[in-house]
């Protein structure tokens, strides 16, 4: 158990790696009463670094963020119709999100405005147990320029995955768990990237595997192969069992054309995160599942924080273990291990040789 002392200072930690100065402004965003306890810490964390702290505490909340209520929706947030908290917010050197805004025309306001962004919504254990580091963050910056440079990305799995994404329209975008750049948005915890093709961009079939995760909104591991078939950048077919019925009548009660849509795609860097976590523990939003080590992220729905046009507020994100990664033909990841020295973390996730990997 963390005592609310050691969170401070685990904040303390976290507002020095996004550089919080003396004479800064930092401002913590909530809703209701969630994460009030997590509010405190920050404002804390913030006062002990001689910033000047300030809470803007939303009286609406959006969907539950847990997924246990209700469709999991994004970018549709009570602070779209309270444009004063909108204009403080965007006066900050530093928003902590407790809330969630991305894929809000909200947050991409508050960025332009030149505020850098932290969203934290997490368990405070993950917290701890996933917490940044430099060298995470140099091999995501890595990543991000060889995924930069690419104008193909094709995956493969040996269930069937066949699958290529046009790249160079839209940015990369990086998430390391921590935020010093203005302007910037970031995730803690993280450690992962990813980007977009064109909406037309994405071609071929992707058949999500036994054990992989429908993190966002099931929160499963898939337990028999999901085959879909896309086709110019929309999806086609979804076909296979249980699993690709719960998605099919999922993505339907959207009924928008719009939820069809590919989103982000990239892979996950985070050594410390387990494949496994969400076995044992479900009250995250699946940080851990979406970063964890070799995994390839894909994900349906928007784009708009990328840029793009596709704006649905149905997102589905799919980490999926043992895929081959090909930028332009060349292997980044073959069977889910990275082949680039330059993006191998010093000490690999722990695998006792005596138990055989899957
Ligand atoms: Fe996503």
């Amino acid at each position: 158990m963390i005592t609310s002392t050691t969170f401070v200072d685990l904040c303390v930690k976290e507002l020095e790696l996004c550089k919080v100065r003396e004479g800064e402004t930092v401002a913590v965003l909530s809703q209701m009463d969630e994460r009030l306890d997590y509010a405190d810490a920050f404002l804390a964390a913030a006062h002990k670094l001689g910033a000047t702290p300030f809470h803007v505490r939303l009286p609406e909340a959006s969907t539950s963020l847990t997924g246990d209520a209700g469709a999991w929706t994004v970018g549709n947030t009570p602070l779209a119709s309270n444009p004063a908290a909108l204009d403080a917010l965007k006066s900050a050197d530093l928003v902590i999100d407790l809330m969630f805004l991305l894929f809000s025309r909200e947050q991409l306001a508050i960025q332009a405005a030149g505020a850098r962004m932290l969203l934290c919504v997490e368990p405070v254990d993950n917290l701890s147990r996933l917490f940044p580091t430099a060298d995470q963050r140099r091999r995501v910056e890595v990543s991000e320029e060889l995924l930069g440079r690419a104008r193909s990305l094709r995956i493969t799995n040996t269930a069937g995955t066949d699958v290529v994404y046009q790249l160079g329209t839209l940015p990369v975008m990086t998430e390391y768990g921590y935020t010093d750049q203005p302007g910037r948005w970031d995730h803690w915890p993280a450690g992962f990237l990813f980007t977009g093709a064109p909406d037309d961009g994405v071609d071929g079939t992707v058949v999500v595997d036994r054990g992989d995760i429908i993190i966002t909104p099931f929160k499963k591991f898939v337990e028999d192969p999901v085959e879909i078939t896309i086709e110019a950048g929309l999806i086609q077919d979804i076909r296979g069992g249980f699993d690709a019925e719960l998605l099919r009548d999922y993505i339907a009660g959207f009924e928008d054309e719009k939820a069809y849509g590919i989103s982000h795609i990239g892979w996950g860097c985070n050594e410390k995160a387990r494949w496994s976590g969400l076995a044992n523990d479900r009250r995250s939003i699946g940080m851990e599942s979406r970063c964890f080590y070799g995994n390839t992220l894909f994900s349906t729905g928007p784009n708009v924080e990328l840029g793009g046009t596709n704006d649905t507020e149905c997102h589905i994100d799919i980490p999926m273990r043992n895929c081959s990664m090909f930028l332009d033909d060349e292997p980044v990841l073959i069977d889910g291990e990275f082949v680039i020295e330059d993006l191998r973390a010093s000490r690999a996730p722990f695998a006792p040789p005596s138990v055989a990997r899957a």
